[in-house]
């Protein structure tokens, strides 16, 4: 017995000073997580986060010292950034305490939950998924992973994005209301995790919009940095 035809690869990321590789099972992320972002979308701030998705696949892996293309989206015409801390799990399991959270984690690596913000704004109006808008082709660029083992534990540290060379977001990964321990708790009584997946953790204030020739550089303090350029 065989495949019917020949089985998609497994998507990967590469682990900072090293020729290992990471692989991804799923990619989860987080709604709301800061409260001035929340706010600069109509919210509170103060709502509970929630959770969507993206495929495994959408992850593009930025080397660190390289520029790498990141495509323009096609059915979109309002292409935003959103700056965030990506935790990699390496121990998965169901309900799992904060308290016992930080020793699932694998490692960080500093990530863009690229949007279609036209089509969510659409679909949050029609109560419709954000699957297009979150979960196309290549709309997780990323670092490499940095090992928990070299980082440290990140419960704050400076997370940054610079659009050609301008400031846009600027913040603390201290200020995430609900912190990792306490996202991988909330998340874990939905899922079981599983090793190999990544958790965007939410991004602060300054989301914006990009347009092709634009150059995208950030960073988490002690986990990396990235350079994409919108082609
Ligand atoms: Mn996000």
């Amino acid at each position: 017995m065989g495949y019917v035809f020949t089985a998609p690869g497994q998507p990967v990321v590469p682990v900072i000073g090293s020729t290992d590789l990471f692989p991804v099972h799923r990619i989860y992320c987080v709604g709301r997580n800061y409260e001035e972002h929340a706010k600069e979308m109509g919210f509170s701030g103060r709502e509970a986060p929630f959770f969507f998705a993206k495929p495994a696949d959408a992850v593009l892996a930025v080397p660190e010292g390289k520029t790498i293309e990141l495509p323009y989206p096609p059915q979109t015409t309002n292409f935003h950034h959103e700056m965030e801390l990506v935790v990699a799990l390496g121990k998965g399991g169901r309900n799992i305490a904060a308290a016992d959270a930080s020793s699932h984690i694998w490692g960080y690596a500093a990530g863009l939950d690229m949007t279609r913000r036209d089509l969510q704004a659409e679909a949050k109006k029609q109560g419709r998924p954000w699957d297009t808008a979150k979960g196309f082709d290549l709309s997780a660029p990323l670092t490499p992973i940095r090992p928990v083992s070299k980082s440290g534990i990140v419960n704050a540290g400076r997370i940054w994005l610079k659009v050609n060379g301008q400031m846009r977001q600027d913040s603390d990964i201290g200020k995430l209301i609900w912190n990792i321990d306490e996202t991988i708790e909330h998340l874990s009584s939905y899922f079981e995790l599983q090793p190999g997946d990544l958790i965007f953790t939410g991004t602060p204030e300054g989301v914006a919009a990009v347009k092709p020739g634009d150059l995208l550089e950030g960073g988490v303090d002690r986990v990396g940095t990235f350079r994409v350029q919108v082609r």
